[in-house]
């Protein structure tokens, strides 16, 4: 890996950037960015710490933020800067609280969010098993 990828792999992380998304562009293999940025202070987690350690300016362009006092501090200056920073981050709010589910109809992983309670991956899977192939 050169110096200017580094620099890139870092850039891009900060950008919200995927490993997947990094490694297409740069051309280098998925694990390579991941274990780089394991070892760099670049994992989703470490992104996300910075995202919330960043008081003061705005997230998405770096400006300054006018606070309202006794509301919650605000991390964008406008909703136009939050909807853009959500759009380039969703992969954050994708892992939060995201649990692999194996379907009791198919047996296939699918991803729950929150508190859901499912054991279906479809309401085919669901129909299925419940009332048909023969199972109870
Ligand atoms: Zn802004
Ligand atoms: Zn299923």
């Amino acid at each position: 890996m050169t110096g200017s990828e580094k620099r890139q792999i870092h850039m891009l992380r900060l950008q919200g950037k995927t490993y997947r998304d990094i490694a297409e562009g740069l051309s280098l293999k998925e694990t390579t960015i991941k274990s780089y940025c394991s070892r760099n202070h670049l994992t989703d987690k470490d992104i996300k710490a910075k995202a919330t350690n960043h008081a003061g300016c705005c997230l998405q362009c770096g400006g300054p933020i006018k606070q309202q006092t006794k509301r919650k501090p605000r991390r964008f200056c406008s909703d136009e800067c939050r909807v853009k920073w959500w759009n380039d981050h969703r992969f954050l709010k994708q892992h939060k609280n995201m649990r692999m589910v194996k379907c009791a109809g198919c047996g296939v992983a699918f991803p729950v969010y929150g508190k859901q309670e499912k054991k279906y991956c479809s309401h085919e899977c669901y129909i299925r098993s419940r009332f048909g192939g023969g199972k109870a």
